[in-house]
C-alpha cells in the first residue's frame, strides 16, 4: 500500500522519536511461530539514526514470516540463518 512512494525513499523521519532520520542497515528478526524460534540475520531494514528503531520493509517482512513458517511446518525447534533475499 506504498503507491506513490519511490522505491529509492532516502531519509525518513523517525515516527519513534520524531528527530532521526532513518538510514539503511540492517537488523536481526527473532520470530517465534509454532514451538519453533527462528533468528535470521542481516535482514535488510531502516534503522534511525538517533534512536535505533528498526524499520523492516513489508515485502521483506513477509518473506522472513515464511522462512519461520516454512521452518515450524518443517518441525524446526531452533533455527538460525541469514536473510536471503528471493
Ligand atoms: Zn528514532
Amino acid at each position: 500500500m506504498a503507491a506513490g512512494v519511490p522505491a529509492e525513499t532516502a531519509a525518513v523521519k523517525c515516527v519513534v522519536c520524531r528527530l532521526g532520520e532513518s538510514r539503511p542497515g540492517k537488523t536481526t528478526v527473532v520470530l517465534q511461530r509454532g514451538g519453533a524460534t527462528v533468528v535470521i540475520n542481516d535482514v535488510p531494514a531502516q534503522v534511525c539514526e538517533n534512536c535505533g528503531e528498526e524499520y523492516v520493509d513489508e515485502s521483506v517482512a513477509e518473506k522472513v514470516l515464511a522462512a519461520a513458517e516454512a521452518s515450524a511446518r518443517a518441525g524446526v525447534r531452533v533455527e538460525i540463518r541469514d536473510y536471503v533475499a528471493a
